[in-house]
């Protein structure tokens, strides 16, 4: 599909994400982009990755594309395939393919979760080619001179055999990410969802002991995106302890003994 069919506009984020910085990070990420360099934001899952992402593609102003990468993703899957219609075949682009050619940021989440073979199509991208080569239409497609590939990752609950080779790592700059400390993560959270400070606060000291079970019968910590729906359910007029029962226990566990622990903590709490 030629560049000027496709809506750049509705990659466009046009109203400010409310992202609360945690370091340099800002200052980091907009050196990377001004170098064009391949960016991997790490850290645990819900931890405001794919916000700061949606942040600096705002301040950037540069559209931007997202992608959920899962294990059954291929490689057409991102880059795109013919299909059949009407008239016959026609070609169509894949996300990671109208990013290149638009000039957006490309944001492939989870990418550890894609086959290996997946991953590799990104290669040619990431280094000073900056080409995306089309095999099945036997076209080379140049990347715009905007346009960005980000990838997020999470170390924590990958096997050793999911983990990304080397070869794919070495591409990138990497972010590390983490839940925010106690007071700025209380402040995202009344800011995120309008609950009071007090609320906020309870629910980060919850969540701080359950990240403490981490390795303990807990494969994640609760994700500060967790804390913000126990927030928003609290806000809807739930119980407190109803809230945080259904935000931050049902979610992460099914074992009996961690989640009595859970709930144990939420009744200290609350
Ligand atoms: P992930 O790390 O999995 O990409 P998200 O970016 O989706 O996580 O963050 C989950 C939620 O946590 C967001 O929707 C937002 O409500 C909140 N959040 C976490 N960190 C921040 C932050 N620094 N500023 C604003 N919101 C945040």
């Amino acid at each position: 599909m030629p560049s000027h069919e496709i809506d750049v506009l509705q990659y466009q984020i046009t109203q400010e994400p409310y992202y609360q910085p945690t370091g340099n990070e800002v200052a980091l990420y907009e050196a990377a982009y001004a170098e064009r360099l391949p960016v991997m934001v790490k850290g645990p899952t819900g931890c405001g990755k794919s916000r700061f992402i949606e942040y600096m593609a705002w301040k950037l102003k540069k559209p931007l594309i997202t992608v959920a990468c899962n294990e059954d993703m291929t490689a057409s899957d991102l880059v795109g395939r013919y299909l059949l219609d009407a008239n016959g075949t026609r070609w169509l682009d894949g996300p990671l393919t109208v990013a290149a050619r638009i000039g957006a940021i490309c944001y492939l989440d989870e990418v550890v979760e894609a086959r290996q073979d997946t991953t590799v199509v990104i290669h040619p991208l990431t280094d000073h080619r900056r080409t995306l080569p089309l095999d099945k239409k036997g076209e080379l497609v140049n990347a715009h001179a905007d346009f960005q590939l980000v990838i997020s990752y999470n170390p924590g609950y990958q096997s050793l055999m999911k983990d990304l080779k080397q070869s794919t790592k070495q591409r990138f700059s990497g972010l590390n990410f983490d839940y925010a400390e106690g007071a700025v993560e209380a402040a995202i959270i009344a800011k995120e969802t309008g609950t009071d400070e007090d609320t906020a606060a309870k629910l980060v000291k919850i969540g701080a002991t359950a990240r403490n079970l981490k390795g303990h019968g807990l494969d994640e910590g609760i994700s500060t995106r967790l804390l913000v729906y126990a927030a928003r359910l609290i806000k809807q007029g739930i119980n407190p302890n109803a809230a945080c029962r259904m935000a931050l226990v049902a979610p992460i566990t099914d074992d009996a003994d961690i989640a009595a622990t859970l709930k144990h903590t939420i009744d200290a709490v609350f």
